[in-house]
């Protein structure tokens, strides 16, 4: 079998990738062996503002022109609901942050998401003795639904293996590439974690974090918007949310764990007051980089190797945009921006 790309890993940088190959007709087979889960459990949500200190996220705007139009596009071609558009209530702990979200609020790139007002509408089960900060145009994307379709669309064109991609087994010679039974040009790694396994890459400094998050069912929390407090708590419809996320440095597990667990439900009651059940606890890990930028471009030696990797906290938002750059970068000679280039380290 004779492909223009080998692609491993179908998390969202693998499925970035896949579609700008589709738009170009180029030929590709995925390997996929499960042994991640980030993607699939994410929490989904794009928001261009980090909530902790009301400053812009890196590139966002550039990066959410590509990104929704993207999502939309997904929408559109499996006829199937991806994007949900939800604000976010960001809870005020203290006066101070009142004053720091209308400071905020007058920085240009900001204020078309922040509302210069403080809410202080009470809604039944969230403590909110400050009031919240209001961001509109933010939202999540139904990330499990979305890569599970995706699969099962590469299961029907019979381009998709669910096997281990075995290093060792990769064949590099002047043309391209030899794997299985595949020849293909070039290989896009895109193994997020399983990057530390991949002996072409693993000198990257990744510093992956391992997350959680809780399912739960709130038959009296009848909130529309995600709340922001110590966690979110962001509405799936019927009253079940999803609360997270956890971040661990040390557990390489992607198991979830009874410690994780008991993060998220005490810090979860300091936000909302009403009863509800846990109906699913999940993990997963990030994979972010020291520099947290994410981690795009060739390998130095092999230049059929490539990577898109070190999509960290915000996959969502970064994947199709990062995956844009790869394409023109392998196909057109386009420089890779400097920030995402692996050619810093
Ligand atoms: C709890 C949690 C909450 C999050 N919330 C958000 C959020 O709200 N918004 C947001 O934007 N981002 C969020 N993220 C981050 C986001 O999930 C990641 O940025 C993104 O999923 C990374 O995608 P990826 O494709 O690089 O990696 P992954 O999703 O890990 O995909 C890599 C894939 O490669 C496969 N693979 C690895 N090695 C091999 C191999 N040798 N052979 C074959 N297949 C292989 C794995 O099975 C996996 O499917 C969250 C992450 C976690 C853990």
């Amino acid at each position: 079998m004779k492909v223009d790309y080998i692609i491993v890993g179908l998390g969202l940088a693998g499925l970035a990738f896949s579609r700008e190959l589709e738009k170009h007709n180029k030929s590709y087979v995925v390997y996929e062996d499960n042994s991640q889960q980030s993607s699939i459990v994410a929490g989904g949500m794009y928001n261009p503002v980090i909530l902790k200190r009301f400053t812009p996220v890196w590139s966002a705007i550039e990066q959410l022109e590509i990104a929704i139009p993207f999502y939309k596009a997904l929408e559109r071609d499996f006829q199937k609901k991806y994007i949900y558009d939800v604000d976010i209530y960001r809870v005020f702990k203290s006066v101070e942050e009142q004053n720091n979200w209308f400071v905020a609020c007058d920085k240009p790139l900001l204020s078309q998401y922040m509302i210069p007002e403080i809410e202080l509408n009470k809604y039944e089960g969230v403590e909110s003795d400050f009031g919240f900060g209001k961001l509109i145009d933010t939202g999540r994307i139904d990330t499990k639904e979305l890569i599970n379709d995706y699969r099962d669309y590469l299961l029907n064109k019979n381009i998709i293996r669910k096997d281990k991609f075995i290093y060792k087994s990769l064949k590099i010679n002047d043309i391209g590439v030899e794997y299985d039974d595949v020849k293909a040009s070039k290989v896009v790694f895109c193994e997020g974690f399983g990057l530390v396994k991949n002996p072409f890459f693993n000198y990257l400094p990744m510093q992956e974090a391992k997350g959680e998050l809780l399912i739960i069912h709130a038959p009296n929390l009848n909130v529309d918007f995600m709340i922001k407090a110590s966690v979110f708590v962001m509405p799936l419809g019927d009253n079940y949310f999803k609360v997270g996320a956890t971040f661990n440095w040390k557990d390489k597990t992607t198991l979830p764990t009874d410690s994780g667990k008991k993060e998220l439900i005490e810090k979860l009651e300091t936000v909302i007051n009403v009863s509800y059940k846990i109906v699913d606890h999940v993990a997963g890990i990030r994979p972010t980089v020291k520099d947290r930028r994410p981690l795009v471009g060739k390998h130095p030696k092999y230049h059929s190797l490539a990577i898109l990797n070190g999509l960290g906290t915000r996959g969502v938002m970064i994947a199709p945009k990062s995956s844009k750059e790869l394409y023109n970068y392998l196909e057109n000679d386009i420089e890779l921006s400097k920030e995402i280039s692996i050619s810093r380290f």
